[in-house]
């Protein structure tokens, strides 16, 4: 069963921002309002993620490590309207097979913490006592340490260290609700207080896309039936490339979906120049049924089932606001 971990892991684990991808995940749907993400040397040394979720029980332990154990699908119309983030219960056992993995955890219902270490191909997870407040900490030491060539592939500490905070950006700008604190080689890189209020939300826009951005994007919101989208967009005049900002989440999820960037581009029009970028941090939301997210494993794409719909809408409303930006 390791080979078959190894094998997925291929597939989850491309890079230390995957690692931490997944990890993050998992305390989102655990419903963590704290997470705490500790990387050292670009994460190829350690990755640590501590939230403040509902914790995992002593008797679950083991079984979170194995594959294809999730405790988030408990039948098959679930897949049908996914909304917690993971799903396919193998990120941990296949994390777990090319790293030494330490899970620490502790349920409101117990009043002591268990640890559960894994470590590489043959793995033999033993269980015992810690400490630890409720809430979970996954630790991730020496990833692809058993399998040098994809050891190889890592670039620099810099570049891995980019990744992830890139990746953490993306996601604190869909949990507002969420504190961050990100910290790389014992350094404090980021820490982000929950925002609550829509004044909160835009000083963490300014944190996370700059004060240029923040000050030139106006607030958006936008409905049409059960299709809403808000956010924050640049009118074209005021697109720069020092506004490098383009952020689209489609049911809280971080997205890089083709058709919900077509149709941004097309309410920019030609109004932007051959140098000009669109800037913005968009919110779609609609009925979790209208939309497919197991399209690919990495989970960037989603498929609409009402496609056209979506599009024209998107298309419709950003062309809307921009009109109003102008006048
Ligand atoms: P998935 O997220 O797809 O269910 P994972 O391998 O990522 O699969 O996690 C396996 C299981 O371990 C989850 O279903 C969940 O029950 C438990 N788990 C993992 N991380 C956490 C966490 N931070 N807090 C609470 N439970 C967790
Ligand atoms: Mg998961």
């Amino acid at each position: 069963p390791q080979l078959a971990n190894q094998i997925a892991a291929g597939e989850v684990v491309e890079r230390p921002a995957s690692v931490v991808k997944e990890l993050v995940e998992n305390s989102l749907d655990a419903g963590a309002d704290q997470i705490d993400i500790d990387i050292d040397k670009g994460g190829s040394k350690l990755i640590r993620v501590r939230d403040n979720g509902s914790g995992i029980a002593e008797q679950e332990l083991v079984l979170a490590l194995s594959r294809h154990a999730t405790s988030k699908i408990t039948n098959l119309t679930d897949l049908e309207a996914i909304t917690s983030l993971g799903f396919r219960g193998e990120a941990l056992a296949s994390i777990s097979s090319v790293s030494r993995l330490t899970l620490t955890s502790r349920t409101a219902e117990q009043d002591a913490a268990w640890q559960a270490n894994a470590e590489g191909r043959d793995m033999q997870v033993t269980v015992k006592p810690a400490a630890h407040p409720v809430g979970t900490s996954i630790e991730v030491l020496d990833l692809f340490f058993n399998t040098p060539a994809r050891r190889k592939f890592l670039r620099t500490d810099k570049t891995e260290f980019g990744h992830i905070d890139e990746l953490i950006k993306r996601l604190a700008l869909s949990r507002y609700d969420v504190s961050w604190q990100l910290n790389h080689n014992g350094q404090t890189v980021r820490r982000l207080k929950a925002a609550t209020t829509d004044e909160q939300r835009h000083k963490r826009v300014a944190a996370l896309c700059g004060r240029a951005f923040a000050e030139q994007a106006a607030f958006i919101e936008n409905q049409y039936g059960e299709v809403k989208i808000w956010g924050w967009l640049v009118h074209p005049a005021a697109c720069s490339a020092s506004l490098q900002c383009q952020y689209s989440y489609v049911n809280g999820r971080m997205m890089r979906d083709k058709l919900l960037n077509h149709a941004i581009r097309q309410a920019y029009g030609d109004s932007l120049t051959a140098e000009q970028q669109p800037a913005f941090v968009l919110y779609l939301e609609l009925d979790p049924h209208q939309v497919d997210v197991n399209v690919h494993p990495a989970k960037h794409e989603v498929r609409f089932h009402q496609a056209r719909l979506v599009h024209d809408f998107v298309v419709s409303a950003l062309s809307d606001a921009l009109r109003q930006l102008q006048s």
